[in-house]
C-alpha cells in the first residue's frame, strides 16, 4: 500500500532527492567511493559545497553581503549562537510556541529578553498582533512557521535593528526578502535534508558588536571565514540538500512552491472547515500554517480520535500523530508532499463522516 508520508520532522523528501542521495552513498561523482568516505577538502565535495551555497542564493535571491553556512548542533544550536554573537544587553523576542520559548530560555542566559508579545496563555493558538519592538534592543527574534501548532508568520518585519528568524519549517516554501533580516536560520530536516545540518544565512556585518569571549566553533565569523569549511562538515546532509536544491530550481523556485503549497493547504483546511467531525484549533484564517495543518475532533466526536487514527493508519497515512503538547493530528504538507496524499488524507475525512455521522 502507497504511504503517505505527513511527518512533521525529519520529514517528506522529494523521492528525486534520496534516489541521487543513494547514488552518489553508492558512487560519488564518479570517483568509484561513497560520498561518505571521502575528504570534504577533495575538489568533488568542495565543488558539491559551491553548488548548495550558489542555489541559496540564487533561489532565495541572496544578497552578496549575506554568508551561507551549513553547521552542525541543529536549530536548537542556533538558539544560542545567535544571542552569544550578537546580545549585548538586551534582545526582544516574539512568543509564538514552543520553538519560540526555547529560544528565549537560552537567551535569557547572555542578557535581558524583552517579551514582545506571547500566545502561550491560549496554547499558542494564534499569532500576536499589535505589539512594540524597542528600538535599543540589539536584535528582534522570531519563529516564522510554529511547527507544533500550526501558525505561520508570513508577514515581514522592517525594523532598524536585526531581525533574527527560526525558518526551519517554512524555509523554501515561499519567496522571502533577505534583505529585511540579520539572521534567518534553521535545521534542514523539515524542508530540506536529513538531519544533521542546520542552515544559517547571516549578513556580514551586524558581527563583531559583542565583548565578550565567543568559543572559536560557536563565532559565526569563524564559519563565514572559512567558507563554512572551518572543520568537517555534515557532508552527507549537504549532498541531500543539494539534491533538493536542484529539484526546487526545476520545478520552479519558491514562488511555484508557494503556489502549489497555497493550494495544497487550501485542500485540507476546507475539509477541515466543512466536516463536523473536524476543527482547526487555529480560528483565525491568516494565522494558519501552509507547513503543518492541525486539526481535532469536535466536541460531539471526541471520543473517536483513536478510532480515526486507525482508520487512516488503515489508509497509508503516516505521521498525523498531533504533537503531544497540543494532541489532535497534524498534517505537515512541506514542498517535497505531492497534491494526491493530501486528496488521501481528505478522502480518509469524509470516508469517516460517512461511517459516523447520520
Ligand atoms: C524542528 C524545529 C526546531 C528544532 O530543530 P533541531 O534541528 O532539532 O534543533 C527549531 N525550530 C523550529 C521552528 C522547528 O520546527
Amino acid at each position: 500500500m502507497k504511504k503517505h508520508n505527513f511527518s512533521a520532522g525529519p520529514s517528506i523528501l522529494p523521492q528525486y532527492t534520496i534516489e541521487k542521495t543513494a547514488e552518489g552513498i553508492k558512487d560519488f561523482a564518479g570517483t568509484g567511493l561513497s560520498v561518505m568516505e571521502v575528504s570534504h577538502r577533495g575538489k568533488e565535495f568542495v565543488a558539491v559545497m559551491d553548488e548548495a551555497q550558489a542555489l541559496f542564493r540564487e533561489l532565495l535571491n541572496i544578497p552578496d553581503d549575506y554568508s551561507v553556512l551549513f553547521l552542525g548542533g541543529g536549530a536548537s544550536m542556533q538558539f544560542c549562537m545567535v544571542p552569544f554573537n550578537l546580545m549585548n544587553k538586551k534582545a526582544a523576542y516574539l512568543n509564538t510556541g514552543t520553538w519560540s520559548a526555547k529560544a528565549i530560555k537560552e537567551a535569557k542566559n547572555f542578557g535581558e529578553v524583552v517579551e514582545v508579545a506571547s500566545s502561550k496563555d491560549s496554547i499558542y493558538n494564534h499569532i500576536p498582533k499589535g505589539y512594540g519592538i524597542p528600538e535599543d534592543a540589539d536584535y528582534f527574534h522570531y519563529t516564522s512557521n510554529n511547527t507544533i501548532y500550526g501558525t505561520q508568520i508570513r508577514e515581514e518585519f522592517d525594523l532598524d535593528i536585526p531581525v533574527v528568524c527560526d525558518m526551519s519549517s517554512d524555509i523554501f516554501s515561499r519567496p522571502i526578502d533577505v534583505s529585511k533580516y540579520g539572521i534567518i536560520y534553521g535545521g534542514a530536516q523539515k524542508n530540506l535534508a536529513p538531519a544533521g545540518v542546520a542552515f544559517v544565512i547571516i549578513k556580514n556585518d551586524i558581527l563583531g558588536k559583542v565583548d565578550r569571549m565567543i568559543p572559536t566553533m560557536l563565532n559565526y565569523q569563524t564559519h563565514i571565514d572559512a567558507g563554512s569549511m572551518f572543520n568537517t562538515p555534515p557532508v552527507t546532509p549537504i549532498y541531500a540538500a543539494l539534491q533538493t536544491l536542484k529539484w526546487l530550481k526545476e520545478k520552479g523556485g519558491v514562488a511555484a512552491m508557494e503556489k502549489i503549497n497555497i493550494e495544497k493547504a487550501a485542500v485540507l483546511y476546507d475539509e477541515i472547515d466543512r466536516n463536523p467531525m473536524f476543527k482547526c484549533p487555529v480560528p483565525a484564517v491568516e494565522d494558519r500554517s501552509l507547513m503543518n495543518v492541525c486539526f481535532v475532533m469536535t466536541d460531539e466526536y471526541k471520543d473517536l480520535e483513536k478510532d480515526f487514527m486507525e482508520f487512516a493508519t488503515s489508509k497509508g497515512m503516516s505521521g498525523i500523530k498531533g504533537h503531544r503538547s497540543v494532541g489532535g493530528f497534524r498534517a505537515s504538507t512541506y514542498n517535497a508532499m505531492p497534491k494526491e496524499s493530501i486528496q488521501a488524507l481528505v478522502d480518509c475525512m469524509v470516508e469517516f463522516e460517512k461511517m459516523h455521522v447520520k
